[in-house]
Formats: structure tokens, C-alpha cells, sequence
């Protein structure tokens, strides 16, 4: 059998990627007992012939986004800003702690640095350091000279993408400047998608080897605490996990022998991360 990956999913069509070329997917009625078919989904099955791929069988998802409907995510660029807007910390935590839940590898992307002067350049480098000491890959590009892009691209090579981030931070400009669409701002899926006649569709676009990346973004704001436990919230703050408190279910709040509070007043855990982490708490309750 013949592996595809689902490229394009919109009503009934089913666009499968093998190979360089897109065929029109067709599942075999057993197949749709089981499940739905999402963009993502890797299939299994036999070409029929130059513009047709009966699918036999979906293979296990390592994961389903609800937003976008996406299946398999391997990285969320979370895109961010220092100014235009300005930077939200409780809102990248919040992102990082809900893409980290889904098994989402978040990718920290500051765009627009073609924006800061001397002195915003250090206090942006002070916010990449605490972020890359937590655990997180941090990226600095500008998709409007190009800055940084290639680095950015390069790392991205074989895995399913999603763009995530508050509105304006450049998610739109980014998609276009990794698939070298030459766009100024401005729904990709609109521009890319000719003749579609509706947007509810979802689009894989490819790039590089064997790269694909969403033309729908992902959560722009949300609180991590609608998608889980109170209690699972703390094992998503990457540098919590680097220390072991005297209770194995420390809260990290109140408790004796709180190894995180102790690196929080060593310095070693960022105060503002601790801050947002009871913030989230809070908001759990
Ligand atoms: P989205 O809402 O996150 O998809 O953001 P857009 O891609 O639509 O970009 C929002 C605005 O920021 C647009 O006016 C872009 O032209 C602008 N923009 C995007 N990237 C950059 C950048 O690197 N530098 C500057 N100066 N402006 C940018
Ligand atoms: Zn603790």
C-alpha cells in the first residue's frame, strides 16, 4: 500500500499528497466507519489511477487540533511581538502551556524586529533567554526584510505546521514568506485559493523537502485553563520539571519543600513565569 498525507479537506473533497502530485481521495466505506478524515491524517491505500487514491486505512493520529481542525501537528509558531502590538507574556504562557498539552512542539517566534531599536533589542534578547533557559526554541526574524526566515525555515523541515498568536503579530505574512508567496498582509487561503468558493476549508501548503504548513491559524488568545486539569497546569511550565519537590503533588503554591518556589527565589525560574502560572491557577478555580 501506498502512504498519503491529507493536504486539503474541505466538505467531501479529500486531497491526498504522494509523492509530488495531490489526488482526489476516496475512502473506502470501512474506513469512514471508523473515523473522519482531517487534514493531516496520514492514509494508507492504493492509487487508482492518475487523479484518483483509494484510501484503505487512516493511521493512528499523535494528535487532533481542535483549531484548526488539523490532525498529526508536529510545531505551533506562536508568533509574538515586542511592539506592534506589545509583547503579552500571560498570553505566550498560556499558548505554550496549551500547545504543549496537545503534544504540539511550540516554536517561539518573534516577527517584526525590523521594528526595534538598540535598546528594544536587548530587552527582546533578556525575553529570547528566559524563554530558551525555560526549555522553549526561540526564533527573531522580520518577514519584512527577510531576517531570520531561512534559519526558521530550515529547523521546520518534515513536520506539519500551524501558525498560532494574537492578531496582527504577522502569521499571515509569515505562511506567505515561508511558501515565497509574495503577499503584503492578508488571509493566505484567500489569496492562494483562486476560485475556492468557500473558507471553511483546510489547506496544507508544501514547502521545502517535505514540510507542510496550515493556511488557517491557530489560537490567537485563550486561557490554558479551559482545556485541562487544575492539576495538569503545572506540568506544562517546562522548568518546573526540572526539580522535585518534597510532594510528589505539589501544587507549587503553599507547600513545605517546594523545590519550584525555592528556584523562583534563587533566581533560577523566571518570577514572571511563576506569576503566570498562579495566574492560570487562579483562573482555574
Ligand atoms: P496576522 O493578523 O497575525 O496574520 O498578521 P498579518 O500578517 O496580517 O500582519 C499584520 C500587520 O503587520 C500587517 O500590516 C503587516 O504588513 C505587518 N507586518 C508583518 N510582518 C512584519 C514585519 O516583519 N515587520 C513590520 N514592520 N511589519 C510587519
Ligand atoms: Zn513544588
Amino acid at each position: 500500500m501506498k502512504k498519503g498525507l491529507v493536504v486539503d479537506r474541505e466538505a467531501k473533497y479529500i486531497g491526498v499528497y504522494i509523492d509530488g502530485k495531490v489526488y482526489t481521495g476516496i475512502p473506502r466505506k470501512k474506513v469512514l466507519k471508523k473515523t473522519k478524515i482531517y487534514a493531516g491524517d496520514y492514509v494508507l491505500g492504493k492509487i487508482i489511477d492518475n487523479e484518483n487514491f483509494a484510501i484503505e486505512q487512516i493511521e493512528n493520529r499523535k494528535n487532533l487540533l481542535i483549531r484548526p481542525k488539523v490532525a498529526n501537528v508536529d510545531k505551533a509558531l506562536i508568533l509574538q511581538t515586542l511592539k506592534m502590538p506589545p509583547f503579552d507574556d500571560f498570553l505566550l504562557d498560556n499558548l505554550l502551556v496549551i500547545y504543549d498539552y496537545f503534544q504540539v512542539e511550540p516554536v517561539i517566534v518573534f516577527n517584526k524586529i525590523d521594528l526595534l531599536n538598540e535598546e528594544e533589542n536587548k530587552e527582546l534578547t533578556d525575553i529570547e533567554n528566559l524563554y530558551k533557559n525555560a526549555g522553549y526554541q526561540v526564533y527573531k526574524v522580520s518577514t519584512k526584510t527577510g531576517e531570520g526566515i531561512d534559519k526558521l525555515k530550515k529547523s521546520l523541515e518534515g513536520d506539519i505546521i500551524i501558525t498560532a498568536g494574537p492578531s496582527g503579530t504577522g502569521k499571515s505574512s509569515l505562511v506567505s514568506k515561508i511558501l515565497n508567496i509574495d503577499l503584503e498582509t492578508g488571509d493566505v487561503s484567500k489569496k492562494t485559493e483562486r476560485g475556492r468558493h468557500t473558507t471553511t476549508g483546510i489547506k496544507l501548503f508544501k514547502f521545502g523537502e517535505n514540510s507542510f504548513i496550515a493556511d488557517t491559524p491557530g489560537f490567537s488568545s485563550v486561557d490554558a485553563s479551559l482545556f485541562m486539569d487544575k492539576k495538569e497546569i503545572k506540568n506544562h511550565f517546562r522548568e518546573f520539571l526540572r526539580y522535585s519537590c518534597k510532594f510528589s503533588d505539589c501544587t507549587h503554591t503553599k507547600e513545605p519543600g517546594c523545590k519550584v518556589k525555592e528556584a523562583v527565589e534563587k533566581g533560577e525560574i523566571s518570577p514572571k513565569r511563576y506569576e503566570n502560572y498562579l495566574k492560570i491557577l487562579e483562573k482555574a478555580k
